[in-house]
């Protein structure tokens, strides 16, 4: 698709569609807008737009959809798949200034947001109501960003992931229109479910610019626990168990030795190095956390697990996870002059511990830098590699290795994404993972998006 680039003229009229201080471009405001926290290449938007309101929006696509200027929307630029890299250029919509909370319905549990709002803010303002938004994806994502993604995190496995938790979405469409989808009311069986189709649909099929999110009651108490394992095969029989016991942890995660060794380097840690499980579990009072830990002990001491070290309570749960939370920020940290990627790919849980088996086994191969973290919950693998920055042949290895990952996790019946999103890296296994169905959401994509103007580059591949 041809698409045009800005005009003295076309930037005349979208400046006057803004105020002032809310359209740039700027060279450093463009760099800024030129890549997200993935390895991927950058590319340089030529304009940003800070917009305020749907009818602003509005009308910026109108013109954009009649010049064939590309949108892109920004929330935080955190993806991890150069979801938010202009890769053709045009225009950025950063949602950044359209962070209120417009409305919290504590009786409803639901909340009525802006794009720009950033989950953690939410989630600060909502604990004085005892209530929260799960979905955690870690870094300072905004509610925007998480629905394009359908974003998910370490509580997956108990509370679900985006996707589970919008019930109503304010769109504009390519062509300018202003459409309200979806209900307030908790279930529906009323028509077809466009907010499902939005969700997770990066931007490609039109922008959000304002949602109402489920909320759920913050848990009272706390507790965790990190149990070390003989093998990736012991945990993952473990990771089973504890998930067919009924003890509904909400978060179950899986590192590789090689992360652990890193915490322990890093972080001061004195953790067996082996494979090691992090769970968490949500309750109403400490006796019944303590007794679900004495079972969640007695299921991994079964499983012949190394060592089980309990942590009743906040203070303990939030200890025992801070390495956890922060392991992606110390991978880098501790590479410099390093790129980092990290792909993200997830099978049904009893192909868990093969998907594992392979990626070990393309790190040893290739002598690879590679650290695995896993929702392992959810048959969701982080591989997480760092690879000298402009060293070609490491990268050709590094591009093979992903691609070896990817592929087996879909014959294995998986996705080539759990949570992070098709983007840029992903698009060329788009084919091989939905067959037939690709050329329907091809389809979709026209229907919604004639001239192909919204974050175009992505998802589909070329
Ligand atoms: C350290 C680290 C850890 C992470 N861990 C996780 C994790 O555990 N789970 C997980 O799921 N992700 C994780 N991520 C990835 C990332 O945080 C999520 O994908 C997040 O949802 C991106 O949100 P954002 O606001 O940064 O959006 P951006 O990266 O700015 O944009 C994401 C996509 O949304 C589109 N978009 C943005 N706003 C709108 C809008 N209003 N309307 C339409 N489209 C829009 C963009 O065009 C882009 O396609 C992690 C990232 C980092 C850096």
């Amino acid at each position: 698709m041809k698409f045009t680039s800005l005009t003295e003229a076309h930037i005349k009229a979208l400046r006057a569609m803004v105020d002032a201080d809310r359209f740039s471009t700027g060279q450093s405001v463009l760099d800024l807008h030129a890549r997200d926290q993935s390895s991927h290449p950058r590319s340089r938007p030529e304009a940003v737009i800070w917009p305020l309101s749907a009818s602003e929006i509005s009308n910026i696509l109108k013109y954009a959809n009649a010049h064939g200027i590309p949108i892109t929307g920004w929330g935080s630029g955190s993806s991890l798949e150069g979801n938010p890299i202009p890769v053709k250029h045009g225009i950025v919509l950063d949602f950044s200034r359209m962070n209120r909370i417009l409305k919290i319905r504590e009786e409803d549990f639901q909340a009525d947001v802006e794009p720009g709002v950033v989950y953690q803010d939410l989630n600060e303002k909502l604990k004085h109501k005892g209530l929260f938004f799960p979905p955690d994806p870690g870094a300072r994502a905004t509610i925007g960003g998480m629905i394009a993604n359908n974003a998910s995190g370490t509580r997956t496995v108990y509370y679900g992931s985006t996707k589970d938790y919008v019930l109503k979405l304010t769109a504009v469409m390519a062509t300018g229109e202003i459409v309200e989808m979806g209900t307030r009311s908790s279930k529906t069986s009323s028509g077809y479910d466009l907010i499902h189709l939005m969700v997770g649909s990066e931007g490609t099929l039109g922008i959000v610019v304002k949602a109402t999110v489920r909320l759920v009651g913050l848990p009272p108490e706390f507790s965790a626990a990190v149990v070390t394992f003989p093998s990736v095969e012991a945990a993952g029989k473990a990771v089973f168990e504890i998930k067919r016991s009924g003890l509904n942890p909400a978060a179950l995660e899986l590192l590789g030795p090689e992360a652990v060794a890193l915490m322990n380097r890093e972080e001061n840690l004195d953790l067996n190095v082996a494979p090691t499980l992090f769970i968490e579990f949500h309750g109403i009072t400490t006796g019944q956390l303590s007794e679900v830990l004495e079972m969640a002990e007695e299921i991994c001491r079964a499983g012949g697990c190394l060592e089980f070290r309990p942590g009743l309570g906040r203070a303990e749960r939030n200890r025992i996870f801070k390495a956890r939370h922060g392991l992606g920020e110390t991978i880098t940290r501790s590479h410099p002059g390093c790129r980092i990627l990290s792909t993200d790919v997830a099978v049904p849980n009893s192909q868990y511990p093969e998907l594992i088996k392979t990626i070990h086994s393309q790190v040893d191969a290739h002598k690879i830098v590679g650290y695995t973290l896993s929702h392992a919950g959810d048959g969701n693998v982080h591989l997480v590699i760092a690879g000298k920055k402009g060293d070609k042949k490491e990268w050709d290895k590094i591009d093979r290795v992903v691609n070896t990952v990817v592929t087996r996790a879909l014959e294995l019946g998986g996705t080539a994404t759990g949570e992070h999103g098709v983007g840029i890296g992903k698009r060329k296994y788009m084919a091989s993972e939905h067959g037939s169905s690709l050329q329907w959401m091809q389809r979709l994509k026209s229907l919604f998006d004639p001239n192909g103007i919204l974050n175009p580059g992505k998802i589909f591949p070329d």
